[in-house]
């Protein structure tokens, strides 16, 4: 998969403040205020910096964590994890894979079969129904 690279400038015009703070600059928005929290509707989320499809409305669970909870990717590769060691955590970082954009993190106390918590901002994502 080719790797989308801009400009700070270049995302900047293209996503609202909201998005960039969460995509580019690995911002969290508040718990229980994304758009997508408490939507179960069938479709895809996408990515929203480029588009790309990072998890299906089926994989979504409410884990009443406050943000949007996967239990998988839409693919193994649409995302990209990486160990973030910031705020006196270890955590693992959750990425698109595309654009390299910001989404969450993941934790390991998610429901069977993959036991896995995609903890996602509702920013990061665009539902596509269908
Ligand atoms: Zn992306």
């Amino acid at each position: 998969m080719t790797k989308i690279e801009k400009t700070e400038a270049e995302w900047r015009q293209e996503l609202t403040p909201e998005q960039f703070r969460v995509l580019r600059e690995k911002g969290t928005e508040a718990p229980f205020t994304g758009e997508y929290d408490h939507v179960f509707e069938p479709g895809t989320y996408r990515c929203a910096g480029c588009g790309a499809e990072l998890f299906a409305a089926d994989a979504k669970y409410d884990s009443g964590c406050g943000w949007p909870a996967f239990s998988a990717p839409a693919e193994g590769t649409a995302v990209d994890e990486e160990v973030d060691t910031s705020h006196g955590m270890i955590r693992t970082e959750v990425l698109c894979a595309a654009c390299g954009g910001h989404l969450g993190h993941v934790f390991p106390d998610g429901p069977a079969p993959t036991g896995l918590r995609y903890c996602i901002n509702s920013a990061a994502l665009q539902h596509q129904k269908g």
